[in-house]
């Protein structure tokens, strides 16, 4: 479609997540606007995790969708890349364990890339707010025989699109029923947290921690941690743009809850001194250096998540909405590519809608392609886990 017919197009995206942010990126970009409606009343309302593994092919995306400006500010403000990925048995020696293919160095012209996610997400504003509503919920939707489509949002707005993309994550009501997405719930978790790299805690950590990313085997769950150590001497950096923030370890579990003691309806009650503690007792035996971590942890930082993962799905009656990241493929985070699926989902479905005669033609061919290559993230994040994890029989 010429740009100049999409200019007169309004595309309502759901979401300002981080791959429906980085779809405005890139259509604005090309010159074509959008409005993003996010519920959340701003960017850092609430606790989203803190650090996000960047692939080669998220990075990819992410520069086709960034101006040049903001794809530098990306680059400079990622955490100090190592390659390489240590396999640690819980008294810190190496173990024989292999992991998913997706973490594994391979032949790459950089290694993963570490931004913080508030960071990464702040840079993805940049440029758009002008054109993000905040506090604006979506509740429903209705497409008309024209192709329109009017959205209702919870304040009880209106707005009428000609093409809707669903960025709005996990509980998308319209990945569910527009796209047929359906998703499990594993039974597994994730306990994530951070801790900050202060001289007692250098001193404490372990020196192999404090270095790249490893992963520590235990029984029914896996530890992952990542250094977090930043440049802030970069002079051409534009600092001011950006929340502040320090160097930390990044530390996420990913195993059965029963191994921690908890159980479902657990979850979202715990407190932060609760989350600590059950990390102690299954940690008792462990390395004193790598106890550490949690001995220094930020208490605010801590939280548990149900890990939820979409089942690979066949292509649905395209029409004037459609879905990109979480909203239609969520992923366990044991893969590390639920974020970089989103960026790539950007970056295709812009090239379509520059490519095509139609909109229709646009999104039917994006799904089509977009289902299969999130088919198989989907299944090799499921397969990720299980190397973490084990198998869940529960
Ligand atoms: C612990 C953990 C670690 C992870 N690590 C990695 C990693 O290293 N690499 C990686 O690639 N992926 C990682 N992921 C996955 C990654 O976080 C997600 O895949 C990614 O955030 C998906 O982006 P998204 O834009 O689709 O959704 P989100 O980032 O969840 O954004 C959805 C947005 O929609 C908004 N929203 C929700 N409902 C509505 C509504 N009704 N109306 C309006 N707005 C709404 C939300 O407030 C939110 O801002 C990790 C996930 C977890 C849990």
């Amino acid at each position: 479609m010429m740009i100049q017919q999409l200019k007169s197009k309004r595309i309502a995206v759901i979401g300002a997540g981080l791959g429906g942010l980085c779809l405005a990126q890139r259509l604005q970009k090309n010159g074509i606007s959008c409005t993003v409606f996010e519920k959340d009343a701003a960017i850092n309302t609430r606790s989203q995790g803190y650090r996000i593994r960047v692939n080669e092919p998220g990075r990819k995306a992410l520069q086709e969708c960034l101006p040049e400006n903001l794809y530098s500010l990306f680059l400079n403000t990622c955490a100090a890349s190592y390659s390489g990925m240590k396999v640690l048995t819980t008294t810190l020696e190496s173990s024989r364990n292999t992991l998913v293919e997706s973490w594994s160095d391979g032949v790459k012209e950089m290694p993963d890339l570490k931004p913080n996610r508030l960071t990464l997400r702040e840079i993805l504003l940049q440029g758009l707010q002008a054109h993000i509503c905040f506090g604006k919920e979506l509740t429903d939707w209705k497409e008309s025989e024209s192709g329109e489509v009017e959205l209702t949002f919870a304040d009880g707005s209106t707005y009428t699109a000609d093409l809707v993309v669903a960025a709005d994550g996990v509980h998308s009501r319209i990945g569910k029923e527009y796209c047929k997405d359906k998703k499990i719930n594993t039974g597994n978790i994730t306990i994530y947290g951070r801790t900050f790299y202060s001289p007692e805690a250098q001193k404490a950590i372990a020196r192999e921690l404090q270095e790249g990313t490893s992963v520590i085997i235990g029984d029914r769950f896996s530890l992952i941690t990542d250094f977090m150590t930043f440049d802030f001497s970069r002079k051409e950096t534009s600092w001011d743009l950006l929340s502040p923030f320090s160097d930390y370890f990044y530390w996420a579990f990913i195993g059965n809850p029963q191994a921690f003691g908890m159980v479902k309806s657990d979850f979202y009650s715990l407190s932060a001194e609760e989350i600590l503690n059950a990390i102690n007792k299954v940690t008792c035996l462990w390395h004193p250096q790598l106890k550490a971590l949690f001995h220094y942890a930020d208490l605010s930082s801590l939280s548990v998540t149900p890990i939820r993962s979409s089942l690979p799905k066949e292509q649905w009656k395209s029409g004037n909405i459609t879905a990109l990241g979480d909203a239609v493929h969520t992923m366990s985070p044991a893969g590390g590519v639920g974020a970089n699926t989103a960026f790539a989902d950007a970056a295709l479905l812009t090239n379509y809608l520059i490519s095509r005669n139609s909109i229709q033609t646009a999104v039917t061919d994006y799904e089509k392609q977009m289902i299969i290559y999130s088919n198989q993230a989907i299944e090799m994040s499921l397969e990720g886990g299980e190397i973490l994890h084990g198998i869940n029989e529960d």
